[in-house]
Parts: C-alpha cells; sequence; structure tokens
C-alpha cells in the first residue's frame, strides 16, 4: 500500500468505528494499518523558541541556552535530558553562601593592611558593583575580589616579618600557614590553585628580594648578590625538599640582614648628629647666604650618593672642617667691620668738633673785627691783633690736627675695606670647599669627584683606558697612637709628596678620606697600572718619612680598577676597594687588580 491508499483506508476506518478524529487516533491507526511503529514527534520549533526565550545574562545561563540549543537542532532528547538534569543539580548542590561572603565582606574591609587601605578595598568592591552583575556572577566576582585582599595580607604578613627580624625563624613560616589562611575562609580549597598561589607567592618574593632588597643592599654586593641569587631560586623552587632548602637560606639570609639594619640604624643616627650639626650652626651664624651654602653643598652632596658608614664618617670630618674654617673666618669679617664702625663713629665725631671750634672762630675774628672797628689807639689794636693771631693759629693747628687725622682714617677704612673683601672672598672659597686637601695638597673628594668627571666624558667620547688606584695606609693608627697625631698628619704630607713625585704628570692624586687616596691614572691599562703603582710603593721603601731623625717605613696597601664605559664611577671605585681588602688580608703592603 502506498501511504494515500494507506491514508484512505485510515480515514474509512475511524469513521466506521466512530473515533473521534484527533491528530493522535488518526497517526495510531494509520501506523496500525501500515504496520509500522509510532514514533513521537520531536516538537523542534517549539524547542527552539523555548531555548531562544531562556534567560542569558550569566555565563552558565549562556551555556545552557547553548547546550538546549544544540540538543533541540540535532533533535537529541537524550541530549536535552542531561543538560536539565545537570542544571538542577548544581542549583541544588552549591547554593552561593551569602551571609557567609558578607561576614568575610565585613572582616576583610576593616583589616589594617599596609597597601590596601580600607578606602582602596571600597574602591574595589564599588566597581564590582557598579557593573551590577546577576546575582550569581556577583557572587564569583564578590569571591574573588576576597580572594586578592587575603593574598595580598598574607604576602604583607610575610614581608613585615623581614625587616624587623627580631627572630630570623620569623621567615621561616612554612608555606602552609599562609595559604592555610585561605581555607579558613572557604576561598581557596583545591590543591591546584594552591599550587598556583605558592608559585605567585614565590614570585612575588623573588621580584621582592631583585628590587627592593638589593637595591637597599646597593653596599653590600656581596649580600645583594646573595639577594639575587635567592630570587632566582625563588623563581625555580618546586619540590618540598627545594622549598625547605630554600627556606634555609632565607633563614641564613634574615640573620645577615640583621647586621645590615644594624649599620644603617647607626648610619641614621650618623645622619642625625650631622644634621644637628648644621642645625645648630645655621641658628647660631645665619648672617649671610655663603655660610649656609657651604654646609648645605656637603649634605647635598652626601645625600646624592649611597650611604656608608665609612662616607658619612669622611663627611662629618669634612664638615666639621669647613665649619672651622668659615666660623674663623666670620670671626675676622666681623672684626673688620667693627674696626670700620668705630673708625666711622671717630670721623664724625671729629667733623662736629671741627665745624664747631671754626664756628667759635668766626665769633671771635667777628668780635675782634668790632674790637678792631671800635678801636682808639694802637695799643688798643696790638691787643685785638694778638687775640686775632691767636685764634687764627688755634684754628690752624685744629684744622691741620683734623686734616691728618681724616686723611688717616681714610686710609685706614680703605684699608679695612680691602680685607672685608679679600675676607669675603676667601669664605665664598670656603664655602665652594676648594678642591684641594689641606693638610695635603692633593685633590680633596669634590676635586677628585670633579677630575673623573672630566675623564670619564673623555674616555666615553674618545676612547682609551682609565684605572684607578685606592690605596689605604697600613698600620696608620699604629703609626698615630705611638707618635702622635701631628707625626700622622706628618707622614701623610711625606707620601702625598711621595706617590706625586712617582706618578705620571698625567695621573692624578686625591685624598680619598683619612689616610686613603686615589690615584687617578688615564690611558693606562690596568697591568701598567699595577706596575705605576708597585713602583710608587717601591719608592716608599726608599725615602723614608723621617721623624725625629728616626727613619719610619710606611706602607700601603693599594686595589687598581679599570674604569669601562658603561662603568659608573662608583662601580670603579667599589672593585678598587674590594681589591684594596684583599691585599690588606693578603698581608698588606701590596697592589691587587680588581
Ligand atoms: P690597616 O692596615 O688595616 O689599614 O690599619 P689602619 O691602622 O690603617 O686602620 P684604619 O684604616 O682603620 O685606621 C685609619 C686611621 O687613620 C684611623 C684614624 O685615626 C687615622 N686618620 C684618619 N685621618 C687622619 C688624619 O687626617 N691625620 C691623622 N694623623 N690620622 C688620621
Ligand atoms: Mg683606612
Ligand atoms: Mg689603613
Amino acid at each position: 500500500m502506498n501511504p494515500s491508499e494507506i491514508a484512505r483506508e485510515t480515514l474509512k476506518r475511524l469513521s466506521q468505528e466512530r473515533t473521534p478524529p484527533t491528530p493522535d487516533n488518526y497517526r495510531k491507526l494509520y501506523h496500525d494499518i501500515a504496520g509500522t511503529e509510532a514514533t513521537e514527534v520531536f516538537p523542534e520549533k517549539s524547542l527552539k523558541a523555548l531555548a531562544i526565550s531562556l534567560p542569558h545574562n550569566t555565563a552558565e545561563q549562556k551555556r545552557f541556552a547553548r547546550q538546549i540549543e544544540t540538543a533541540v537542532a540535532s533533535k537529541n532528547w537524550g541530549g536535552l535530558k542531561t543538560t536539565i538534569v545537570d542544571l538542577l543539580n548544581k542549583s541544588a548542590a552549591e547554593p552561593p553562601n551569602w551571609s557567609a561572603l558578607i561576614r568575610e565582606l565585613l572582616i576583610r574591609l576593616e583589616a589594617r593592611q599596609a597597601e590596601l587601605t580600607p578606602a582602596r578595598k571600597r574602591e574595589a568592591l564599588d566597581h564590582v558593583l557598579a557593573s551590577a552583575p546577576a546575582p550569581d556572577l556577583l557572587f564569583t566576582r564578590m569571591q574573588g575580589l576576597l580572594k586578592n585582599w587575603s593574598q595580598a595580607a598574607a604576602i604583607e604578613n610575610s614581608i613585615s616579618d623581614v625587616p624587623s627580624g627580631e627572630t630570623p625563624a620569623a621567615i621561616a613560616v612554612p608555606p602552609a600557614p599562609i595559604f592555610a589562611a585561605k581555607d579558613e575562609h572557604g576561598m581557596t580549597k583545591s590543591g591546584d590553585s594552591t599550587k598556583g598561589v605558592t608559585n605567585e607567592l614565590l614570585d612575588l618574593l623573588a621580584k621582592l628580594l631583585e628590587t627592593f632588597i638589593s637595591e637597599v643592599l646597593a653596599d653590600n654586593s656581596e649580600l645583594a648578590g646573595e639577594a639575587n641569587r635567592l630570587a632566582a631560586t625563588a623563581r625555580s623552587v618546586r619540590s618540598g625538599d627545594e622549598i625547605a632548602a630554600f627556606i634555609t637560606a632565607m633563614k641564613r639570609f634574615s640573620y645577615r640582614l640583621n647586621f645590615v639594619a644594624e649599620d644603617q640604624t647607626e648610619l641614621k643616627s650618623g645622619l642625625l648628629h650631622l644634621l644637628h650639626m648644621v642645625i645648630d650652626n645655621i641658628n647660631e651664624l645665619v648672617l649671610d647666604d655663603q655660610w649656609v651654602q657651604g654646609q648645605l653643598a656637603v649634605v647635598l652632596e652626601l645625600v646624592n650618593q649611597p650611604l656608608n658608614l665609612r662616607r658619612l664618617d669622611d663627611v662629618e670630618r669634612r664638615m666639621k672642617d669647613v665649619i672651622f674654617k668659615q666660623s674663623s673666618l666670620k670671626k675676622s669679617l666681623i672684626d673688620a667691620q667693627d674696626q670700620i664702625k668705630q673708625m666711622l663713629v671717630t670721623f664724625v665725631d671729629r667733623l662736629a668738633d671741627f665745624s664747631e671750634s671754626t664756628s667759635g672762630y668766626h665769633d671771635t675774628i667777628e668780635q675782634c673785627a668790632g674790637k678792631i672797628s671800635k678801636a682808639k689807639d694802637i695799643t688798643e689794636l696790638t691787643g685785638v691783633m694778638e687775640e686775632v693771631m691767636r685764634e687764627t693759629r688755634f684754628i690752624q693747628l685744629n684744622a691741620q690736627r683734623s686734616r691728618d687725622e681724616l686723611n688717616q682714617m681714610r686710609i685706614k677704612v680703605s684699608a679695612a675695606e680691602l680685607e672685608v673683601k679679600r675676607l669675603q672672598n676667601e669664605l665664598t672659597h670656603a664655602s665652594e670647599m676648594v678642591r684641594h686637601d689641606a693638610l695635603t695638597g692633593a685633590l680633596n673628594r669634590k676635586g677628585m669627584n670633579e677630575a673623573l668627571e672630566s675623564e670619564v666624558a673623555r674616555i666615553k667620547r674618545h676612547g682609551g683606558n682609565l684605572c684607578l688606584a685606592l690605596l689605604d695606609i697600613d698600620n696608620f693608627k699604629k703609626l698615630n697612637d705611638s707618635l702622635g697625631h701631628a707625626a700622622g698628619d706628618a707622614a701623610l704630607v711625606h707620601l702625598t709628596k711621595v706617590v706625586q713625585d712617582t706618578i705620571r704628570p698625567e695621573d692624578t692624586l686625591a685624598r680619598y678620606g683619612g689616610e686613603e687616596f686615589v690615584v687617578i691614572l688615564p690611558d693606562t691599562p690596568l697591568d701598567s697600572a699595577v706596575t705605576a703603582m708597585t713602583r710608587v710603593q717601591r719608592e716608599l721603601t726608599k725615602r723614608f718619612f723621617l721623624h725625629n731623625n728616626d727613619k719610619i717605613l710606611i706602607t700601603f696597601s693599594c686595589g687598581v680598577a679599570e674604569l669601562v664605559p658603561e662603568d659608573m664611577v662608583t662601580d670603579a671605585l667599589h672593585r678598587a676597594d674590594g681589591a684594596m681588602y684583599l691585599a690588606k688580608r693578603a698581608g698588606k703592603n701590596r697592589v691587587v687588580a680588581a
């Protein structure tokens, strides 16, 4: 039977059996006659419409609607069923715990965190709320926010333990408690994300070690190197054993940091001392700018460089020098100005005297003139003339004396003026902190820095080698103690002379600090610089320092470093300093190349 025969037969049977001609009855009878199985019709159109009308607000909802649409398109009842059952299970299993979240939010919002102030946290919260997401997305976003805050707090806690350093063990907090803090708030439970956080923390620790800590340790290259090595380790540790070893290394490092912290404390008190010195002097002697400028220049120079105790010591010594020099000059200047003032007072007095006596003279002469006109005979006139003569002689003498005095005073005033000018110049000079060291005549630090600046500029322009030699007298304290400070000073002068006589004219000697000197050797490769400094050493053993006719042998230890164009001068000085210490350690009286 073809389909139209089956359809005709179906309609005939429906009317014969008086069955209501509904679509369902028709379909059932049709399949009976055809001998086929009655399959249910898939309501694709209706289901598509339904899928479209589903809410599409959250990622979760979108995913659900997409799954429904796919199942409808492939007329897949099974797929539809799984999707719907999944959705119902999910929403029944984990209703968002809003009360826990809000409680956590209130606690976290007020918790004190150095980096995240409550204001910043509120701002972040506002941002999430302002985007007005659907409730379940809001819940997820708020969870994310809280997770960030608690991570930041954990990092802050672990950092704040480092510098205080009371107990090095504080740093050795094993990773567990930090991450447990997150479990407590139900934020991170899966092992995988814990591992993610561990790596994130280790990475942060590495950054901290590399940037902040190694920066702070700029003056301690060895510890700075250690900080960088630890940073690299922090990035590479994976296994529990490696982490344990890393923690031990961190403990050791923090223990050593304690000493640096002590140094820093000492530095700070040294700085404060210096500051007080400046303030006291400014209070006492604010008379003109030059005074303050000289001292401020010292402080400015100081703060422009990385600090260490040795440098601070040096600056304090130089500061005292400048203050002493300036205060003695200041006194002379004030004396000279007083003298001028005194002379002006005398001058005015004399002037008053003079005009008084001349007006007296006029009076007398007038009286005399009257007497002369009234005189009746020569004898009367003789008396008047005598009076006139006497008065005139007196006034002449007086005038002469005043003129002489005035002349003398004028000479004295211009001499004093010259002296004031000279003293003012000298004060300016002292304020500029002259480029030469007063005791030895070698360049001082300022002079050295300027010389180095121009040498560095030269090699940058024209290339060539530039070496720095740093020398420190051996056992100088002993010499000072046994022969006295004055002999120590004389020894410094002697050494300067010998060095200057031995180095080439284009080389420069500078006094770097107390009994330390720097020789700048332009156009000199490292090995030649070492040879040059060894020659100076030999020369010193030939030319003894004489003290009360005793021959005293002065030796020094020396470190030589070559300055490469990409170097900072301070780098080269650092290397020379390191080599100098090696020379000391190896038994003194030798030259070591960095
Ligand atoms: P080392 O061989 O290890 O260098 O021993 P040292 O005795 O030289 O040790 P140190 O560098 O610590 O001592 C330097 C001494 O130099 C301390 C300080 O009193 C003295 N000094 C610094 N500047 C001057 C100065 O201008 N004149 C005099 N006479 N002594 C100075
Ligand atoms: Mg020294
Ligand atoms: Mg010394």
